[in-house]
């Protein structure tokens, strides 16, 4: 059965009203997304699209998955949110479950990507202090993204981002990723921590290079500083294992958890290490929303879901599919693609100078192919975790006809 679309107010209407009211900090297309189903999605007008967008690397589990649907429809019919002057119980067990699946000790649940970072940084600054040797110096990487609050944003490696909004957070240093040199250059008994994505993946779909990781984690170890993990993007089994540090071995101090966590509706997560549980004692942080029970529900229905349905295996098995298939294309448009990277169901398609991945997005929608852009020249793909090998067929073919479109346009 499929959901049909409010059907009240046509879309040229919609979209004079959202150009008028809606605050112009996005640029979305004159289109209204309706509904969706597995990794279709269809708008107002009844048009399709594959989505290898995904919500951004959020709907983990593709639209209107039914097991999703129903735990949020019995959840809300019971509670949605109670606040955190109480336990409940969706929370306390997704907390529980979380940490088993991580190898995390504790959690602390909030509303999205950029408010898990905002906690991360409080959380290690907050500690050192309550260890009587304050630290607030943080070392982060070029081009990283760790969101868009004042904290995240002096994390993220972006200064066009921090244009206009005051003086940055202090005590923060970015150097280019992968440069351990660099990191070691800076790594002091006044560094708290190293904030690093295991994959960096709005700044192009970049795997760390090898050692990196563990590069970090000596020299945080040397130097008693913590590491902390971003892996809004990269957790949940988007790189084909269930977190993208979980390909090296390497273990962070602290982590973050969003985008795939409530497979599209809002949650994020710190998780931490005992050690660290004495960093925000009460009082010292807080989220009205964060982990109420409506998002609890959808996250321990994920984590349900990816394990019964093997799909943390499955993103592996497709990535590795998707991404033979885009080197491919990559190898027979060579005068606008460079090559193929990414890990597991986080992929791009890199490009020459000739051509700017933004610009590509709305050929491929004429196509019927959603994708994204990561920074300039990497053309991303991120489907559900449940894509089929057809979808990837089709989503390859029409990505072939996309680059012979814009090849040709010259
Ligand atoms: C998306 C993202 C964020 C920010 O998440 P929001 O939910 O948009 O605040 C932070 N870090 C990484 C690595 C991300 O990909």
């Amino acid at each position: 059965m499929e959901a049909k679309p409010d059907p009240t107010e046509p879309l040229d209407e919609l979209v004079s009203t959202a150009k008028r009211h809606l605050l112009a900090n996005y640029r979305p297309p004159a289109l209204v997304m309706s509904h969706g189903r597995g990794s279709e999605l269809f708008d107002t007008e009844g048009n399709r699209y594959l989505d290898f967008c995904a919500g951004v690397a959020v709907c983990c589990l593709g639209h209107a998955h039914p097991a999703l649907s129903a735990a949020l429809s019995a959840q809300a019919s019971r509670i949605c949110h109670v606040s955190n002057y109480f336990y409940n119980y969706e929370n306390v067990m997704l907390a529980g479950e979380l940490c088993a699946a991580t190898g995390f000790d504790r959690a602390f649940f909030c509303n999205s990507g950029t408010e898990a970072v905002e906690a991360s940084l409080k959380l290690v600054r907050r500690w050192f202090h309550e260890q009587g040797e304050p630290r607030v110096r943080l070392i982060a990487f070029e081009k990283a993204f760790h969101g868009r609050t004042l904290g995240a944003l002096a994390l993220t490696g972006t200064p066009a981002y921090r244009v206009g909004f005051g003086d940055p957070l202090p005590g923060v240093d970015h150097v280019p990723y992968g440069d351990l040199k660099a990191v070691a250059g800076l790594m002091g008994s006044d560094v708290a921590a190293v904030v690093v994505e295991p994959l960096m993946g709005e700044g192009g779909v970049i795997p760390a290079p090898t050692g990196f990781l563990q590069g970090l984690r000596e020299l945080c170890d040397a130097h008693g500083a913590l590491l902390v993990f971003d892996e809004i993007q990269t957790g949940i089994g988007r790189t084909g294992k269930f977190l993208a540090a979980d390909h090296t071995g390497v273990a962070a101090d602290v982590m973050t958890l969003a985008k795939g966590l409530g497979g599209g509706v809002p949650i994020g997560a710190l998780l931490l290490r005992e050690q660290l549980a004495d960093g925000l004692p009460p009082g010292a942080h807080g989220s009205t929303f964060g982990g109420n029970p409506l998002a609890s529900v959808a996250a321990r229905t994920v984590l349900r879901v990816l394990r019964d349905e093997g799909l943390v295996e499955a993103a592996a098995r497709q990535g590795e599919r998707l991404g033979r298939l885009l080197a491919g294309l990559a190898a027979k448009h060579p005068t606008i693609c460079l090559g193929e990277r990414g890990m597991g169901l986080l992929r791009a398609i890199t490009l020459t100078e000739r051509v700017a991945a933004r610009d590509i997005l709305p050929v491929a929608r004429e196509h019927g192919l959603l994708l994204t852009a990561a920074g300039a020249r990497a053309l991303r793909f991120t489907p559900p975790l449940i894509v089929t090998d057809a979808e990837i067929d089709e989503a390859v073919d029409k990505t072939d006809r996309v680059l012979a479109a814009v090849a040709s346009r010259g």
